[in-house]
């Protein structure tokens, strides 16, 4: 078990916080503050106990001088600030006497942003390198260090893995969640385990798909990677979404695997995205059609098979699922564990925003925030921002 931050005393602590602040931003103006809602519960956890914070987050990409002012963290500040409803500073530099003077005069209950930490990158890529004097400088400016971005746990950088080395640190409240949650399904040993995947790519998803495959008892495919999989089985899927260099991939799965895999019997398909939807078996579509949904047999074969689940893991909606002619598919599934009560987890950015949008979110076990990480933590990888903090002693 890692140490998390409610395993400190944090009263008259200063906390080095690692947020995800990557917030999406255009000219000036923050798009979308979910990001930072997000971080409020740490922040106020560590005012609420007698504690400073000093934040580190990066945001966007710095390769060249010009990128700093797109992705200058200071519009982050300001609405920080208007979410805690209190004052938070801002330190334009990420590394001096300036900051560290402002860190000196911090009191308990002050917060304290610093500058994007990958300005530091354009001075020999320091941070994205986890250049260690770099993240010992960091780590001087606190007394403890708490990592909340669960975002960039799968990145091996200054602010999130380096300062681990030079400070007592643990887990803030967000990446504990997700961490705890995906272990509970991954590592829960009740049969039966149920894999159902979508989306467009196959590719993308190879590495989650070998190993939950081995760990699941049926993986069903849907969306748009489901086609590649129905052509390497020598079906005709018209200009239905085809992954060429997955064939032979999705050939060996098909093989390996008989028993486990479940492909789509029909699918809603059309000549284009705005023409008239039609319901065709898998042996039916014409080469100038499409598919973008799973057919109402397809449907009723998925429930079946997630009758009686014990737990569910969904990466990748079942079809278009951004056009209202194509959701149907996607919400039937939804529909059906929402109903049934079966504990699954969502991980994958248009897999949540999907069940946003056409289901009741709260009834599900899990949505996880992460796009990347998760997917990776789903492919069984270590995630170094993770094995960085230390162990709780028993
Ligand atoms: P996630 O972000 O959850 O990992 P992906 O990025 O892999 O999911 O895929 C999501 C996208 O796949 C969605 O934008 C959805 O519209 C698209 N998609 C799903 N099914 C199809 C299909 N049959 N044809 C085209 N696009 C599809
Ligand atoms: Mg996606």
């Amino acid at each position: 078990m890692k140490k998390t931050i409610v395993d400190f005393d944090l009263n008259s602590k200063r906390v080095l916080l690692r947020c995800d602040l990557n917030v999406p931003i255009k000219d000036g103006k923050i798009l979308d503050d979910t990001r930072i809602r997000a971080s409020l519960k740490t922040i106020n956890y560590i005012l609420d106990n007698g504690g400073s914070a000093i934040i580190l987050s990066h945001l966007g990409k710095i390769k060249t001088e010009e990128d700093k002012e797109k992705n200058n963290l200071y519009p982050v500040s300001i609405r920080l600030s208007e979410l805690l409803g209190r004052e938070v500073l801002f330190s334009n530099d990420t590394r001096g006497v300036e900051l560290e003077n402002m860190v000196s005069k911090l009191k308990f209950g002050d917060v304290l942003l610093i500058q994007n930490t990958r300005y530091e990158d354009l001075n020999g890529e320091k941070e994205s390198s986890c250049d260690l004097e770099l993240a010992k400088y960091w780590a001087s400016l606190g007394d403890l260090f708490i990592n909340d971005a669960y975002g960039t746990m799968h990145r091996a950088h200054a602010s999130n893995v380096g300062i681990c080395k030079y400070l007592p640190n643990g887990l803030g409240f967000l990446p504990n969640e997700e961490i705890s949650k995906i272990d509970s399904i991954m590592k829960d040993t009740t049969h039966p385990f149920i894999v159902i995947m979508g989306g467009a790519k196959v590719s993308d998803k190879i590495k989650v798909i070998n190993n939950l495959i081995l760990k699941c008892d049926k993986l069903l495919i849907g969306g748009g990677m489901a086609y590649t999989f129905l052509k390497a089985k020598g079906f005709e899927i018209g200009k239905s979404l085809l992954d060429e260099e997955s064939l032979d991939y999705c050939k060996r799965i098909i093989e390996k695997y008989s028993s486990k895999l479940v492909l789509p019997i029909d699918n809603v398909v059309s000549v284009d995205e705005d023409g008239e939807p039609f319901e065709k078996n898998v042996d039916d579509i014409n080469v100038d059609e499409i598919g973008f949904d799973i057919g109402p047999k397809t449907v009723k074969l998925f429930q079946d098979k997630l009758k009686d689940a014990k737990r569910v893991i969904i990466n990748g909606p079942m079809g278009l699922f951004e056009n209202e002619k194509y959701c149907h598919g996607t919400k039937a599934i939804y529909d059906y564990i929402t109903t049934n009560n079966i504990k699954t987890l969502v991980g994958g950015g248009d897999s949540a925003s999907s069940v946003n949008k056409l289901s009741d979110a709260s009834k599900f076990y899990h949505i996880s925030t992460g796009g990347g990480v998760t997917l990776e933590y789903l492919e069984g990888k270590d995630l170094p921002g993770i094995s960085a903090i230390d162990e709780k002693e028993e």
